[in-house]
């Protein structure tokens, strides 16, 4: 099988977008925003070894790719449009190959978010996504945005992910019940990039983004960005039931430095209570209040006791 019989085979499909005018198989495809809108563009690499195992599940690893992009559309409060994928294989597996762009489509389908291009080479195996997607010009829910007063809001729960890492790795952490390895495994392994309860906020909200890398570390992006600080109420932060049986530290491990939970943190005025509520019902995506904004600099956490706990904001670093 040849590149191009590879590309044919695996990624060309009929079905295409609204916003594609031209897709895969010439030198650039093109794409025709809404008229007035801004583009909003994102590329994440995923590499062998560093962000998935060498034997993951082909299928998981492909919806995986495009989620943790989309979950970048989510965060800003953009529409998906279309996206890229540049490929490095050692081999051409056609099994692979097929579970592989058969998760990726997948997830394409369901987001209305159509393969437009890419590139394909011979290397060690390495991906890179870059998603388009549109917003409204001034909707954007940027990581400067937050003020001082705003409610903080987490979409979901955080946790789940890094159990199931944990697990993996073989850390001795007990599990509840024995189906609580296979959801947690799922989210790990098939995030859903929150797209509805994103574009619902948009032009409502005022600062957002995805967690990848941890809740307090994520956090602090935020709060450096917008030159403000926060409080956490850790009696208000979701707790998956998978978590409950851990050490009180372990658990709060996985809910503030857990990594690849991909649900919204974001910021709003208490005006916007109500329709932020409304769009997690919309959207089917639970939304909960975890803390606020301050003029006061840094992250501090309201524990259970009724004391205030200062936090250092740190995440994921691939070079620390
Ligand atoms: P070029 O030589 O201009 O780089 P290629 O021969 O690499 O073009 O690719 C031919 C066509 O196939 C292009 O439209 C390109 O966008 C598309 N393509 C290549 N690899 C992929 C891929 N992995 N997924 C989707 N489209 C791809
Ligand atoms: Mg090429």
């Amino acid at each position: 099988m040849g590149e191009f019989e590879l590309i044919r085979r695996h990624f060309q499909r009929a079905k295409s977008g609204p916003a594609v005018a031209l897709g895969i198989g010439d030198d650039c495809a093109l794409l025709t925003p809404s008229p007035g809108h801004q583009l909003a563009i994102s590329s994440d690499m995923l590499v062998e070894g560093h962000h998935f195992f060498p034997d993951v599940d082909p299928q998981a690893l492909g919806h995986k790719a495009l989620a943790v992009n989309l979950s970048d559309l989510a965060a800003m409060g953009a529409r998906p449009l279309g996206f890229t994928l540049a490929l490095a294989l050692p081999q051409a597996d056609d099994g692979w190959l097929h579970a592989f762009s058969d998760g990726l489509l997948a997830l394409a389908d369901d987001h209305g978010c159509p393969l437009v291009g890419g590139d394909t080479t011979r290397g060690p195996l390495n991906l890179c996504i870059t998603v388009f997607g549109e917003v409204t010009p001034g909707h954007a829910l940027r990581r400067d945005a937050a003020r001082a007063g705003d409610e903080l809001w987490l979409s979901g729960r955080t946790g789940e992910a890094r159990l199931a890492l944990e697990r993996l790795r073989g850390t001795a952490w007990a599990l509840a019940a024995p189906n609580d390895e296979d959801l947690c495994r799922q989210r790990l392994e098939r995030p859903a990039p929150r797209l509805a309860l994103g574009q619902a906020l948009a032009g409502v909200a005022h600062a957002a983004l995805d967690l990848s890398d941890g809740l307090a570390g994520d956090l602090g992006h935020i709060l450096t960005a917008s030159g403000v600080g926060a409080e956490i109420d850790l009696a208000a932060l979701p707790v998956a039931p998978a978590l409950q049986p851990l050490a009180d530290a372990d658990r709060l491990e996985c809910l503030l430095n857990g990594g690849d939970d991909y649900e919204l943190l974001f910021t709003a005025p208490a005006s916007a209570r109500d329709h932020i509520l409304r769009a997690g019902t919309a959207s089917a995506t639970p939304v909960q209040r975890i803390g606020c904004i301050t003029a006061e600099a840094g992250l501090r956490l309201l524990g259970p006791d009724g004391r205030m706990r200062p936090m250092s904001a740190r995440s994921y670093d691939h070079f620390a």
